[in-house]
């Protein structure tokens, strides 16, 4: 009987320290959606996203460098999730299209 007491009070601690810390990951996770979704999208015609070679739509890349299966949502700068528009490393407070693609494309 006090054998079950104790692994029903170890349960309960145990899930409520998680429950305790995925608190503050929800919040900063809600808080970088709220963030994101402040963000403008960057267009093709801003100066970096020329310097970069910069798309929307990978598919209609045409660039020595692009692979096909290339997309900003697979680059390792990509931090959308799977969002449709996200934010990446290198382009400061522009959102970039997940299905788009840039010369610096680098291996996720
Ligand atoms: S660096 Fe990556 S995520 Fe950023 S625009 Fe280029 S391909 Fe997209």
């Amino acid at each position: 009987m006090a054998d079950q007491i104790n692994k029903g009070r170890r349960r309960f601690l145990k899930t409520t320290a998680l429950g305790a810390a995925a608190v503050p990951f929800t919040g900063l996770m809600l808080q970088q959606q709220v963030a994101r979704a402040d963000l403008p999208r960057l267009s093709e015609d801003d100066d970096i996203a020329r310097s970069l070679d910069y798309k929307h739509d990978a598919t209609q890349v045409e660039h020595r460098r692009y692979q096909e299966g290339q997309i900003c949502g697979n680059c390792a700068l990509w931090r959308g999730g799977d969002d449709e528009w996200g934010v990446c490393q290198i382009i400061p407070g522009k959102l970039v299209a997940r299905e788009g693609w840039c010369n610096a494309w680098v291996q996720g």
